[in-house]
């Protein structure tokens, strides 16, 4: 594709696509493991030289490349190295980024694996990290420390959905030289481009949203070429990268990104609204209605509300199981980002190992339950809900 400055819809279905000998249409898959040379001397001078080209897998594969390019193009980031999964994303920005003695601040509200990433895996190498608000920014700048290198966070939150204002922590972060880094699962590029708010680093669980059709596990880190340096020899040397047959499913999400998240947006806004209006519902948390306390800080951040709605029913536990288990249609499950609409009881699952006192403080309430809105049609969905909150 040309250099020529395109819109986010076209760099969806254009952008980093290369052309074998066969002048394909569509991106191929690649599927080897390995490359060959044309001499002894190309092969130096690919393994010791700096001659670019594909060797092993691991390191790179043309599929992979593509789906980087693409996803680049789209996020903005001079470069991004995929992984094998969104966790894996973060470990390789740790590892390739940060050393023992250093500190994270990061907010309470990040996503469960992340958590338990950074309290027993990462601690056990000498990284210590400090919780804090997601939405008020002076406990950030009050727990930074004088070896403090990475500021991370990830908006909307789950399951509340509170906003963390990525341009004012952004700036707190470079006040103290460390680096902002977002996971933006939630919004992707279509909703939200964090590196343009003053961030360091793009996160994704490619398994969501990019996807978007619940088949492959995928990850992605992004940023400026030098940040990325350091990511990506963490991958190729310890292997966590992704694989051709996943970048190639990617790929085709990443084409059809920009009309699926508008038309997730569309229904969960439709959704909020309609849940606002039932009587058993004691609160909803959407970042699209103007009731949310964020509403404003997210219509200047993301484009829309995104495709995840909470809600509280009056009566606990007891209700909100009630609303899942008299679901004929809305899957059981607490994956996100599908083209299937799924409801999750936070308390009992995800959140489920956590103290009380902790979910408590968390707002997670016996009551709430997480729907990631779906493309089934609003009246559908409402039906199935419908049937439980009685
Ligand atoms: C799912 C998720 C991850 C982890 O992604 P995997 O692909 O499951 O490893 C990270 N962050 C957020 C916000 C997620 O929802």
């Amino acid at each position: 594709m040309s250099k020529e400055k395109y819109q986010p819809e076209t760099l969806a279905v254009r952008a980093g696509a290369v052309h074998s000998q066969f002048n394909e249409n569509s991106e191929a898959l690649f599927l080897t493991s390995s490359f060959t040379f044309d001499s002894a001397a190309q092969a130096a001078a690919r393994f010791v030289g700096n001659e670019p080209g594909n060797i092993y897998s691991r390191f790179t594969n043309p599929t992979v490349t593509m789906f980087e390019e693409r996803l680049a193009a789209m996020e903005g980031a001079e470069q991004c190295v995929a992984t094998a999964s969104g966790m894996s994303a973060i470990l390789a920005c740790v590892m390739g980024l940060m050393k023992a003695g250093d500190h994270i601040v990061t907010s309470q509200s990040i996503f469960g694996a992340t958590i338990n990433l950074f309290n027993n895996i990462i601690k056990k190498f000498g990284v210590e990290t400090t919780y804090v608000s997601a939405t008020d920014v002076s406990r950030w700048q009050a727990a930074v420390r004088p070896n403090t290198r990475l500021f991370f966070l990830e908006t909307p939150s789950n399951p509340l959905t509170e906003i963390s204002d990525i341009a004012a922590i952004a700036a707190v972060a470079r006040g103290c030289g460390a680096l902002l880094v977002v996971d933006n699962c939630f919004c992707t590029p279509i909703l939200q481009r964090p590196l343009d708010l003053g961030a360091d680093i793009v996160i994704q669980s490619a398994t969501k949203y990019i996807d978007g059709q619940g088949r492959v596990l995928g990850g992605a880190v992004l940023g400026n070429r030098k940040l990325m340096e350091p990511v990506f020899g963490f991958l190729r040397t310890a292997g966590p990268t992704l694989s051709a047959f996943n970048a190639w499913v990617m790929l085709k999400g990443l084409e059809t990104l920009k009309i699926r998240m508008d038309a997730h947006s569309a229904n969960s806004l439709e959704l909020a609204r309609w849940l606002e209006a039932q009587p058993n519902v004691a609160r909803v948390y959407y970042p699209g209605l103007p009731s949310h306390p964020q509403h404003k800080l997210a219509m200047r951040q993301q484009k829309t509300g995104g495709g995840i709605v909470s809600f509280e029913v009056k009566g606990g536990r007891e209700a909100a199981w009630r609303v899942i288990d008299s679901a004929r249609l809305i899957s059981i499950t607490a994956n996100l980002g599908d083209t299937k609409t799924t409801l999750t009881h936070p308390a009992s699952t995800t959140h489920g190992r956590i103290t009380p006192e902790a979910r408590a403080a968390a707002g997670i309430t016996e009551g709430l339950l997480r729907i990631a809105v779906g493309l089934e049609a609003v009246v559908d969905i409402q039906a199935d809900l419908a049937r439980g909150l009685v």
